[in-house]
């Protein structure tokens, strides 16, 4: 049986670039690259063409979250703001058309920055991995139920929940229990995923049930390759040999290094972490050509010892193995 292997893309949203608008909070200076250019506000269309045409070519599959109201810049329901809302829909229709057969869908926060107050319409001063740090489910519920019904009133089946940073991490039992009531409201879904943690140094890790309760399971879906694109954002570089020795990292071109041949030697499932701004690297889109290498790369070398998997087909493996 060849061994399950998924990409999650992270922080990907119509036109916003999440990094850019929340790195002041974060970083405490203005958002600029290693080398000194300024990031760019706006990830145009034309980038998701792109990245849809590489896994595409490869049969890469995984999950694809979707952020539904990008740093409080409009939504995916009424459109980002500053631009036609037609853009925001062709985005979308873009995303369902072409991704849907091998990618899960599932929001990832409501901005991706400051946590929202659902009474008010307001902003908490924290971002929200912070402010869910000492929330219960009964704050936790509603928060997810907002970000489901984006995505729901956008068209989007979301089968699964992304956690923005940590979110939720240190109250994991109650987002757990978040998660399943918020998905059983918005969809009617007993079975579910989510994504919370990154477990690079455990090369053995596999996806687990968090939680089996009569019908509800939710599978946890860890990632066990750290995201190796994201220095492209931070380097002027884009010639092969800079592509191939990044490729390297998650796969060499014999097949025999990298983290995927260490984590199958370990017995575990090689499930890569990204994000949208590495694949596009500041406008010079580096991050997409390291994707489509290592796509040829596992195609050529890994073909019957590895199988592309969405999330959700993870989770039914977990399932079955009761
Ligand atoms: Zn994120």
């Amino acid at each position: 049986m060849p061994v399950p292997i998924s990409l999650l893309v992270d922080d990907s949203c119509p036109l916003i670039h999440v990094l850019r608008n929340h790195w002041e909070d974060v970083h405490g200076r203005v958002p600029e690259t290693a080398y000194g250019t300024r990031l760019l506000d706006v990830i145009p269309n034309a980038f998701l063409d792109r990245f849809c045409e590489i896994v595409e070519r490869w049969g890469v599959a995984g999950k694809f979250s979707i952020v539904p109201a990008p740093a409080g810049k409009g939504d995916i329901v009424r459109g980002i703001e500053g631009f036609p809302p037609e853009t925001t829909r062709a985005w979308c229709e873009t995303v369902r058309s072409r991704l849907s057969g091998r990618f899960d869908f599932c929001p990832e926060g409501i901005t991706h920055n400051l946590a929202v107050d659902l009474e008010t319409g307001e902003y908490f001063p924290q971002g929200e991995s912070k402010w869910s740090q000492t929330q219960t489910r009964q704050t936790l519920t509603p928060y997810l139920i907002r970000e489901l019904r984006y995505l729901k009133d956008a068209g989007f089946d979301a089968t699964g929940v992304t956690s923005p940073w940590v979110f939720g991490i240190e109250v994991e039992e109650e987002y757990i229990a978040s998660i399943v009531s918020a998905q059983k409201a918005v969809f009617g879904r007993d079975f579910s995923w989510y994504f919370l943690h990154m477990l690079p140094d455990q090369p053995e890790k596999r996806p687990w049930a968090a939680m089996r309760n009569g019908e509800a399971i939710l599978v946890s879906i860890p990632t066990t390759v750290p995201d190796i694109w994201w220095e492209t954002i931070d380097s002027p570089r884009t010639d092969r040999a800079f592509v191939a020795s990044i490729a390297d990292r998650a796969i060499t071109a014999d097949g025999e290094g990298g983290a995927v041949r260490r984590i199958l030697d370990a017995g575990g499932w090689p499930i890569f972490l990204s994000h949208w701004q590495s694949f596009f690297s500041n406008g010079l889109e580096t991050g997409l050509s390291v994707l489509d290498e290592i796509g040829r790369r596992i195609h050529e070398n890994l073909r019957g010892e590895v199988e592309w998997m969405t999330c959700m087909e993870m989770a039914r493996k977990i399932k079955d193995e009761g």
